[in-house]
């Protein structure tokens, strides 16, 4: 497994002589193990609790977890910066000159949201956007005529996962079973990007799908089940893909789990992504964007993001395939040679 810097100026040695590498570069649950419990629970319980039910427990859930700091990892990201030349790198980060990125990406988790999808196109339209589209291949009905009209609007189509039961890195053997499929659907959609189900993760077996860019993983956020974060808030690159965290909350931490009625906590961290370059990638889903007035909180995000000055407004795609044919300086090198295995 390779974990390539952003930066040129980085000493992987050096990071690791400051802080922690699992604490603060790669995620202690990049590679996720299911304990006792959680199998328990993805095999008896999530299957027959009603999802209305299912969010109110989370909401009572987050409650107890103490995160009001915008999702920041202000430590990780001020040191990076300390050691890093960043005035020479950042004209490697994006190209054109732009100063960060913005890119939207939307999981479909039910028919419901996939029947939403050409509502929300039309309204990202209206901001001069583009966006991914994420379809679980084998949960629900894929309207064909919904991906053409993704399709043709120059639009993304990934694929989230196989059929969004928990299950898929339960082992080694049933997400190798899966994957099979899973690069079917990959084949059949012209897919170049994958998002797991849950963020669950383990980018050592994701090396098997078929795709040039994974988006299962975030900057930080401990509100997930396997919570944490990989702390980086740029792309970088895991093995043969692109990873691209993301990197403001889903939507649907802010508004079932954590309850807020405004999108506050979001330019809160659009600000700040912006102040170190950062790429802001967002994650939200039409399921619950069509529901209780959040589609005109979305649209406030929508105006938010089209303000910032200097930003590529892009793809995952279109950052994934500019990450992989970037130059890569000699030091970067020496971090793409690291062995992950000690890390781990
Ligand atoms: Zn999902």
């Amino acid at each position: 497994m390779i974990v390539l810097s952003p930066f040129s100026k980085i000493n992987f040695q050096e990071i690791k002589k400051y802080f922690s590498i699992e604490k603060y570069l790669i995620d202690k649950n990049i590679n996720i193990k299911f304990s006792v419990k959680q199998k328990l629970y993805y095999n008896l319980i999530r299957p027959v609790i009603p999802l209305k039910f299912r969010q109110k427990i989370q909401h009572q859930f987050c409650a107890s977890i103490n995160c009001r700091k915008y999702f920041i990892n202000e430590e990780f990201v001020k040191f990076i910066y300390s050691i890093s030349n960043v005035a020479e790198s950042l004209e490697k980060l994006y190209p054109y000159g732009k100063k960060t990125s913005v890119i939207l990406t939307h999981d479909i988790e039910d028919e419901i949201g996939l029947k939403s999808v050409p509502k929300i196109i039309e309204i990202e339209q209206k901001y001069g956007l583009f966006s991914s589209w994420n379809i679980v291949p084998y949960k629900y009905k894929i309207d064909e005529g919904i991906v053409k009209y993704i399709q043709e609007t120059k639009n993304e189509i990934g694929i989230h996962g196989y059929n969004h039961d928990g299950k898929l890195y339960s082992s080694y053997n049933e997400f190798h079973k899966r994957v099979l499929k899973i690069n079917e659907a990959i084949k059949k959609y012209g897919a170049l990007g994958f998002r797991s189900p849950m963020m669950h993760r383990n980018l050592k077996w994701q090396q098997e799908l078929d795709v040039i860019y994974d988006s299962s993983t975030f900057d930080y956020d401990p509100y997930q089940p396997f919570p944490g974060g990989v702390g980086y808030i740029w792309p970088f690159i895991a093995g043969k893909f692109v990873e691209l965290p993301y990197t403001i909350p889903q939507d649907h931490t802010l508004f079932y789990e954590l309850k807020e009625k405004n999108i506050e906590i979001w330019k809160k961290k659009i600000d700040w992504l912006i102040k170190y370059n950062g790429m802001i990638l967002v994650l939200t889903h039409p399921d619950y964007l069509i529901e209780n007035g959040h589609l005109k909180l979305y649209e406030e995000l929508l105006s938010y993001l089209v303000e910032i000055s200097n930003a590529w407004y892009c793809l995952p795609k279109d950052i994934a395939q500019w990450w992989m044919q970037k130059d890569i300086s000699e030091s970067e090198k020496i971090i793409q040679s690291y062995d992950y295995s000690v890390m781990a």
